[in-house]
């Protein structure tokens, strides 16, 4: 482990202790594994480029492994068949412990992925609310439906599939194990997890501590590992019962393949260009700075940010020029610094990208309306860069594809009507939100948007217990953190006696 000199002071010695281990293991079956072949891959510090740890890079074969062992949990541990609050006493202790183990968690993530600490807690702490969520949940789910059928008995009833399968992106590693893992669990499912090669630490740890705390072994399995190896392993494994993947449209379409020719049902949570309409009813100064704080959240890195803002001719440039200055003050810096709002981006090829795009977006003919690029934070290196603007006509590569970075596109519009039009004007469906004091024009916006979500004078509104999900090109087949997330995770029989 090298951490960046300057901040060696500020690392808690069970996150050093974790990070010395030598090359960390992958988890199956109650057990830490290394690779068949032995091979391994790093994952850096995006805040200075340094190596945090190496770990071992699971091969099809420990892939099957995993799976097996998951499949076995199910079967033979009894974990299926707990009743759904024994389940939950062992869900909430894992909670529990997370909760109580909060800072180290925090800043493994923070170190891996380059989220600013305080996002990085905000992170641990909805995973505990997520998977007391559902495991309370699970326990007022009816798990046999009676139906009034004429002349039959007849009742529908709820099982768990099995081994379900995980395939986690960088950008919220331990937040999104929670959102898939907690529901599955919850209703009785084993899991296989692999996690993002840039950001695999946060996921293994908590695979450890779930044994700790008491869980039977092969509950849950995680594989770190590359994408084309350990995640198409487990993409083609036909033991799995469900797969739930969460990453960019272009591999989810590869993953809904191999799954499809398996029969195995797939889950997509995949990416956003999401819209800001902004009417000129606001409160200037106010709406921009909510965008701001949208648009630099986790440097940009969020399947859900506002990405193309959309602001009604009147007050364009009043609201541009807010946001030009509240922008240009965001403190830039290294992630587990006091006084850092933005941190690096997660890799240099991440950095490359949103740079890439910049320049092509140029090259296309958007006008620049605050330059970003590199920014040079420290000596030691790192994967910075500014927040930008660019603005113009929304046919522009910029305006089109996800970036996923702190970059905005900026275009004018005239009236509900057209606002509208250039919202839905995409691809991909994931979340777009109005803001407006009008709230009967808010109501009818959002509910108009050809996307997962609708969202009102705010944006990145994530709550348990209202689905979330995305449609287009930004997902297919469920959602998260719902009661509808805990209901995919039971496959239903139905049984019928016919009376007399
Ligand atoms: P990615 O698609 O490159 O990788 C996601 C995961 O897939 C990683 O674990 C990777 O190792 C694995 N993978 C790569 N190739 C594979 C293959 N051939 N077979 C199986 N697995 C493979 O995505 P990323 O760059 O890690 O994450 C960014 C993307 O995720 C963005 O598009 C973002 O919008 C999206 N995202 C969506 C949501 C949501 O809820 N809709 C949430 C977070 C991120």
């Amino acid at each position: 482990m090298t951490i960046a000199p300057s901040h060696q002071k500020a690392i808690l010695p069970e996150v050093a202790a974790f990070l010395s281990q030598g090359p960390i293991k992958g988890f199956v079956g109650g057990q830490e594994v290394e690779s068949s072949n032995g091979e391994t891959f790093a994952t850096h510090d995006p805040g200075s480029g340094q190596k945090l740890a190496d770990v071992f890079a699971m091969q099809g074969d420990d892939v099957d492994r995993a799976v097996e062992a998951a499949s076995q949990a199910f079967k033979e541990s009894g974990w299926a068949q707990l009743p759904p609050n024994e389940r939950g006493v062992h869900l909430h202790r894992l909670a529990d412990e997370v909760e109580r183990r909060a800072p180290i968690i925090a800043q493994l993530e923070a170190l891996d992925c380059g989220k600013i600490l305080s996002q990085a807690e905000a992170d641990v702490e909805n995973f505990v609310t997520t998977m007391r969520y559902f495991s309370d949940l699970a326990q007022n789910v009816q798990h046999r439906t009676v139906l009034a059928v004429k002349g039959h008995e007849a009742a529908v009833v709820r099982h768990p599939w099995g081994p379900c399968a995980f395939i986690v992106p960088w950008n919220f590693p331990f937040l999104l194990c929670g959102w898939g893992i907690a529901p599955a669990m919850a209703a009785g499912n084993t899991t296989v997890v692999k996690p993002a090669e840039d950001t695999p630490l946060s996921t293994l740890y908590v695979a450890r501590l779930a044994q700790e705390v008491g869980l039977p072994d092969g509950v849950i399995n995680v594989i770190p590992g590359l994408g084309e190896v350990a995640g198409a392993a487990l993409a083609k494994n036909p033991i799995i019962r469900r797969m739930s993947f969460t990453g960019s449209p272009e591999v989810g379409r590869k993953v809904a393949e191999v799954c499809g020719r398996n029969l195995v049902p797939v889950k997509l949570e995949l990416g956003g260009k999401g819209a800001a309409v902004v009417f000129d009813d606001v409160d200037v100064p106010q709406a921009a700075q909510k965008l701001v704080e949208a648009i630099t959240f986790h440097t940009g890195q969020v399947c859900c940010d506002a990405t193309r803002w959309l602001v009604q001719r009147d007050i364009y440039d009043g609201f541009v020029s807010e946001c030009v200055d509240r922008l240009k003050k965001v403190a830039i810096g290294y992630q587990l610094d006091d006084g850092t709002e933005m941190g690096p981006v997660v890799s240099e090829v991440q950095r490359q990208r949103v740079l890439g795009y910049l320049e092509k977006g140029v090259a296309q003919g958007a006008e620049v309306v605050l330059e970003g690029g590199a920014a040079e934070v420290s000596p030691d290196g790192g994967h910075y860069v500014k927040p930008a603007l660019l603005a113009g006509s929304l046919d522009n590569v910029a305006a089109r594809e996800e970036i996923f970075g702190p970059v905005a596109y900026l275009a004018p519009f005239e009236n509900e009507a057209e606002a509208l039009n250039l919202a839905n004007d995409t691809d991909y469906g994931l979340a777009n939100s109005v803001w407006t004091s009008d709230l009967n024009r808010a109501r009818r916006v959002a509910e108009s948007f050809e996307s997962g979500n609708g969202w009102i004078n705010a944006h990145n509104v994530v709550v348990h217990g209202v689905p979330y999900g995305g449609v287009k090109k930004s997902g297919m087949g469920g959602g998260v953190v719902s009661i509808e997330t805990l209901m995919d995770y039971w496959r239903n029989i139905s049984v019928i006696r016919p009376l007399g």
